[in-house]
């Protein structure tokens, strides 16, 4: 029966989900599988900046003294100058940093990003449908 797999895969979902919020993992360097289901936006190691955008390596950005990254990137002076694989969380901070997801701040009302945190109100959205408004 249809029905009877969908079933099933509902419950499949809801055991991987569980699974995920048991266990805490530090973020172990070089490892790029899976973290599938969790929001995150990729940064350029070139510029600090969130990848696939405009911003990304424009040429005209003021260059941190410090980084090297563009100034006022979110990755400004939060990661190395070409290094690869850094990611903001979608909580606003460096994914796996140490207040990723931990944070004691206030939630951004414009962004839903932590306030202050690297990412907020500076990341832009993946590009997806967005569902419409529901009221
Ligand atoms: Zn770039
Ligand atoms: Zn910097
Ligand atoms: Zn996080
Ligand atoms: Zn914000």
């Amino acid at each position: 029966m249809k029905r009877l797999s969908q079933v099933l895969f509902l419950v499949a979902m809801i055991a991987l989900v569980g699974c995920g919020e048991e266990k805490t993992e530090p973020a172990a360097g070089g490892s790029t599988s899976g973290d599938v289901t969790q929001v995150s936006y990729d940064l350029c190691a070139d510029c600090g900046q969130q990848k696939d955008t405009n911003k990304c390596c424009a040429e005209d950005a003021e260059t941190c003294e410090s980084c090297k990254l563009h100034k006022g990137s979110p990755g400004c002076c939060k990661m190395k100058n070409g290094q690869e694989g850094v990611a903001i969380c979608a909580c606003g901070h460096i994914k796996g940093d140490d207040k990723c997801c931990k944070d004691t701040a206030d939630k951004c009302d414009k962004c839903s990003m932590f306030k202050g945190s690297p990412g907020c109100c500076k990341m832009e959205e993946p590009a997806k449908d967005k569902p419409g408004d529901t009221n």
